[in-house]
């Protein structure tokens, strides 16, 4: 018996934590939007959606980017995930 399951939330998110990227990569998909001239966004902006994420309990959070390193505040990103892994079945991190 099929039986259609609806749910409250996502299951998975990719989210372009920063536009900004400092690489070049060939295949690039975001190359005519010429990521080393961005700006990143505020860190109170960022947080508010891991935030958001963590309360929906979304199942798969992907943080990236741009580059996500590159982001000044990546570090307490990740930190803010780890602390609500509860939550966050599954964190990573996918560099390219
Ligand atoms: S890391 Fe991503 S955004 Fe940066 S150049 Fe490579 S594909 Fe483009």
């Amino acid at each position: 018996m099929n039986e259609l399951v609806s749910l409250k939330s996502p299951i998975s998110v990719n989210f372009e934590v920063t536009p900004v990227c400092d690489l070049a990569c060939e295949f690039c998909f975001n190359a005519e939007m010429e990521c080393k001239k961005l700006s990143h966004p505020p860190l109170k902006r960022v947080m508010s959606i891991l935030d958001k994420l963590a309360e929906a309990e979304v199942f798969e959070v992907r943080l990236f980017g741009g580059e996500f390193f590159v982001y000044p505040y990546c570090g307490k990103c990740w930190n803010m995930l780890m602390s609500r892994i509860s939550f966050y079945r599954s964190c990573q991190m996918v560099p390219i």
